[in-house]
């Protein structure tokens, strides 16, 4: 395989990548990276983890690198589409990383804050825009962006973006982009609703497929606990406290349930914080970071806020509560293992939550191991089999517009830009209000699921 230093790209790139110590392009950027440089659209299916953001942000710096073109208020040449906030920062974070020799700016448009100071970038210009979906679309509706500069266009997470309910605002955006541009497509999954978009999008494009989703999870050590509710708190508390344990991402489907996990835990010594929707966008970005440096051992977060959280080294993946959207499991999964090594990811499951497991490994076409010494669980009734739905047949997956999943996009409060090399986030507020609970009898998914969404 051959190394960065004998791919074509600008001097001030390389430097940046001596830097960072990558000597070796990973799978995705060896073969995007040359594609992309030569000018032709790209279909990738890659998810976080396998170095996907260097795979289009070095040939993106590398042509705006060359051509330097003068940045013009309001008409950014790229745009990065990126389904979370969390997700648009890390991207951002790797524009400033890669690009850190070169006079490119960027500016991040996200939703939950204030967009005042995201204009006042816009105004000043920038030549890479970061951006979700719901945001973006509100500032060009208010005239503050424009797309008809626009030479690259960058899909990332597509899957995701679906899953979330922004379908209807990525086909807006998708109107408005000009026909003469380079698109960059990237989703970990190709369901036949994201190649139907990708054909939209893509004019003959160079095909790379690098992580099969089988093969990502095939490479995760999985377990399951059938366990009772009460028992689940005690059990965790055991499994954190092994020496094994260097980091761990604990799922919880409540935002009050994190916050009590976490506090649960600090209380029983283990250092953990909570990472969910609830949380200001400054609470959540010290927790990451407090994570990263191992100030913290655990994260205990809800699947919306830990979506694309970029974090090497998690050795342990625990489902408190297991997901009621058997995809998410394999998003969860997928936050260890990262980088070829090798990770953990256990699940606790009630007897209500056995469709739910029986929905998972459906999807995933395997059994989840019994963790060892466990007693096989109790068979389970044919009603519970009857109500596992099939595969990519989720129980409310309906997107919900304004619902967590997507608000924090939407509402708006304070508010963040970032420049390329020399940029600082300030942001607060949080995705959407925890939907109040109702307990009627019959709907208790449909309750949870509103809550899951961090
Ligand atoms: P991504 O899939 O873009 O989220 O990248 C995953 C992680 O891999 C990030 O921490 C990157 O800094 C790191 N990374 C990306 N490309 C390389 C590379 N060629 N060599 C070493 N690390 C890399």
């Amino acid at each position: 395989m051959k190394t960065f230093a004998e791919i074509d790209l600008i001097a001030p790139l390389h430097r940046a990548l001596v830097d960072e110590k990558y000597e070796t392009p990973t799978p995705i950027q060896a073969q995007t990276i040359p594609a992309a440089l030569s000018g032709r659209d790209v279909l990738g299916c890659a998810q976080t983890g396998t170095g996907k953001t260097a795979a289009f942000a070095l040939p993106i710096l590398d042509r705006l690198g060359e051509e330097q073109p003068r940045s013009k208020p309001n008409c950014p040449n790229v745009l990065v589409l990126a389904p979370t906030r969390e997700l648009a920062i890390q991207i951002g974070d790797s524009f400033a990383t890669y690009g850190k020799n070169l006079p490119l700016k960027h500016v991040l448009v996200y939703g939950g804050v204030s967009q005042n100071s995201q204009v006042r970038a816009l105004n000043k210009g920038a030549h890479i825009l970061v951006a979700t979906p719901g945001r973006l679309l509100d500032l060009m509706n208010q005239g503050y962006i424009h797309l008809n500069h626009l030479q690259v266009f960058v899909l990332d997470e597509a899957d995701r973006m679906l899953d979330m309910g922004f379908l209807p605002d990525l086909k807006k955006i998708i109107k408005q982009l000009p026909k003469k541009r380079q698109s960059l497509f990237f989703s970990a999954t190709m369901p036949p609703n994201i190649v139907e978009l990708s054909r939209q999008l893509l004019t003959n494009p160079t095909s790379v497929n690098v992580t099969p989703k089988k093969t990502s999870v095939e490479r995760i050590e999985q377990q399951v606990y059938y366990i009772e509710r009460t028992g689940k708190r005690e059990l965790l508390k055991k499994i954190l406290q092994k020496p094994d344990v260097d980091r761990a991402i604990v799922f919880s489907r409540t935002k009050r349930g994190a916050n009590m996990l976490a506090q649960k835990l600090l209380l029983a010594g283990i250092k953990a914080a909570a990472i969910h929707g609830n949380k200001s966008q400054g609470a959540r970005q010290r927790a990451l970071e407090a994570f990263r440096t191992k100030q913290i051992d655990v994260l205990v977060a809800t699947d919306v806020a830990a979506r694309g959280i970029d974090i090497d080294g998690v050795t342990h993946v625990v489902n408190y509560d297991l997901p009621t959207e058997p995809e998410s499991y394999v998003h969860r999964i997928g936050r260890t293992g990262r980088a070829g090594a090798e990770g953990l990811a256990i699940s606790f499951c009630t007897s209500d939550e056995r469709r739910d497991l029986m929905a998972i490994e459906k999807l995933i076409g395997q059994k989840v191991p019994l963790a060892p010494g466990q007693p096989a669980p109790q068979p389970v009734s044919e009603e519970s089999k009857k109500a596992a739905p099939q595969r990519g047949g989720r129980r409310n997956s309906r997107p919900r517009r304004g619902g967590q999943g997507r608000s924090g996009d939407t509402s708006k409060n304070s508010g963040s830009q970032r420049t390329a090399g020399h940029g600082s986030t300030e942001a607060t507020a949080t995705d959407g209000k925890p939907k109040r609970r109702r307990r009627r009898k019959g709907t208790r998914r449909q309750q949870q699921s509103g809550q899951t969404t961090g």
